[in-house]
């Protein structure tokens, strides 16, 4: 099949030659005695166009195609009044589609977010729909080209664990053949352990948080971008955080043209420089803007507002209260060496300096109120000459939805999880 298959895009280059197109029935009109098709596949559209005197069956066959079955035509591309059309000589019907559908695939008739993913496969016979997801696989790929270039090693972390990375809150356990174990969070402690012998790692992996959030920027189930740098502190992973920022927000609407127009948004420009403001700063502005915070707290809901007006495009947060920080995080006195990627009033990416030393990490640990002996384990390396590192996670598709245009993370996830849904 795909050694005769000229895909739709590029029909209107062969005017007067026989093609084959592979695609699906978007609509069909019968105008007195011509039958008009509209075949897409996934890179555009095209006309087929039947007539009865000339051919009685093809003309009986296309009238009763189903819309969305999908067909191979094949016949001589022509150009008529402006349009390029197909006049077929043979049309075979490859899957019969049954009505009534589940969603108008066109698009026409708008179906609600829920609707779209319980049916996320013919959802993405919709072209705004197939766009989000070529741009995520485009995003995917300038990630992973960024990181490569920069020497660092790829790395497959386990999903499967038997202890708490953080403490334990938000794991999802699991029935592991009697014995308890848990779905990774992150690959924290995996990505720290694994720079004894790489200068830098990074993984692009789903990781799992048992949090009953019903936002529009969490899901139990996300993908993150992490990476982790040896002989690095949190000054340093910001500026390649930064740097990767820059990379990313100009290949991708460059590679990624065509899915924007058919989306119809334009990405927020690569950044200039990204401020990097102080904890202490950030609630000084908070304050200024009328909203009460105590030193110590998250920074959320009104106090965002405040702090997204005077920084609506890309900015750091750096130097968190410690009490704030997982015990990994390096201890800067009450403070950490630790950053929040902010763009407006979303948390795109979190990072720090990590605790390298022995001793120090497991007084961390300790402090935090958590079992030192439990993290053995791990902390058992740093007696070997761990070196200073510094890293981060970023949300993928917290990312995407940026990236898109688009404001519920679920409508860049193909098939997104939480509290709610688990299906399909
Ligand atoms: P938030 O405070 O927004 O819940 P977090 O600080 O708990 O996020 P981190 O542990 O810092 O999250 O994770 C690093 C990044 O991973 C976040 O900045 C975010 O982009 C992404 N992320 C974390 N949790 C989720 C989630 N439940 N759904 C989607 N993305 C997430
Ligand atoms: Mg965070």
């Amino acid at each position: 099949m795909l050694k005769d298959r000229t895909k739709i895009h590029d029909a209107p280059g062969k005017i007067g030659q026989k093609i084959s197109i592979y695609g699906w029935v978007e609509d069909k009109r019968v105008v007195g005695g011509v039958a008009f098709l509209i075949i897409r596949d996934p890179t555009g559209k095209i006309q087929v166009t039947i007539k009865r005197d000339q051919n009685s069956e093809l003309f009986a066959l296309a009238t009763d195609i189903p819309r969305q079955s999908t067909v191979k035509a094949t016949g001589i591309v022509r150009e008529f009044n402006n349009i390029i059309e197909i006049i077929p000589d043979s049309i075979k019907i490859l899957s019969t589609a049954q009505h009534p559908l589940p969603i108008d695939p066109t698009g026409r008739t708008e179906a609600s977010i829920h609707k779209l993913i319980q049916n996320r496969p013919l959802s993405l016979r919709i072209p705004e729909i197939n766009a989000i997801f070529r741009l995520r696989s485009i995003t995917k790929q300038v990630i992973r080209e960024f990181f490569i270039s920069k020497g660092y090693i790829e790395i497959d972390t386990p999903k499967i664990i038997a202890t708490a990375t953080e403490g334990g809150a938000n794991l999802f356990e699991v029935d592991y053949f009697g014995r308890s174990a848990y779905l990774a969070q992150s690959p924290q402690l995996y990505k720290e352990q694994l720079t004894m012998g790489f200068d830098g790692v990074f993984e692009i992996a789903q990781f799992y948080r048992a949090e009953k959030s019903h936002t529009r920027r969490h899901l139990t189930e996300f993908t993150s971008v992490d990476l982790e740098v040896a002989y690095a502190d949190y000054n340093d992973v910001m500026d390649i955080l930064e740097e990767l920022m820059k990379y990313v927000f100009s290949e991708v609407p460059k590679r990624g043209r065509a899915e924007l127009e058919i989306l119809q948004y334009k990405p927020p420009p690569p950044p200039k420089e990204v401020p990097r403001i102080t904890y202490d700063e950030a609630l000084d502005v908070v304050r200024a803007g009328g909203v009460d915070i105590e030193w110590g707290d998250d920074i959320d809901g009104d106090a965002l507002d405040v702090l997204a007006r005077k920084y609506p495009g890309f900015y750091f947060i750096v130097d968190w209260p410690w009490d704030s920080k997982p015990f990994y995080i390096r201890r800067k006195g009450r403070l950490s060496e630790s950053f929040d990627l902010m763009i407006g009033r979303l948390e795109l990416s979190s990072g720090g300096t990590r605790e390298h030393i022995y001793e120090e990490l497991k007084k961390n640990i300790s402090e935090k109120g958590l079992n030192v002996e439990s993290f053995e384990y791990h902390t058992r390396f740093y007696k070997y000459g761990m070196p200073p590192h510094a890293g981060f996670g970023l949300g993928l598709d917290r990312l995407m939805t940026v990236l898109a245009g688009r404001e519920n993370i679920r409508e860049v996830v193909l098939y997104p999880r939480d509290p709610e849904t688990i299906t399909p």
